[in-house]
């Protein structure tokens, strides 16, 4: 009784929080430096375990340089219900369908 987990579920687990302390610390953070760094762990934990983030915040993180995308540095525009992200810094194009 009580032994079911395995290593794996307790390591998602792991991956889960350390997701959601980073997702956090990515939309709080005023530096810049620091919202970039929470991306890009974000993603490399994400990856590495196999956890989901919300679409809404892969769409804020540059998938070729991992910076926090605002409208400082990205663009956004909708054509036919597609949203097209551009980030200005590494000219990475992201194309998201069927709305946000
Ligand atoms: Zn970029």
């Amino acid at each position: 009784m009580g032994r079911g987990h395995s290593r794996n579920n307790i390591r998602r687990r792991h991956a889960k929080a350390g997701v959601e302390t980073m997702s956090r610390l990515w939309s709080n953070s005023e530096s810049d430096e620091i919202s970039q760094n929470a991306g890009t762990t974000l993603i490399a934990i994400a990856k590495r375990n196999r956890v989901r983030i919300s679409r809404r915040m892969r769409m804020r993180i540059c998938r070729t340089c991992k910076k926090t995308l605002n409208s400082k540095n990205s663009k956004t525009r909708i054509k036919m219900k597609t949203i097209v992200v551009s980030c200005l810094d590494c000219g990475r194009v992201h194309k998201y369908r069927g709305g946000a």
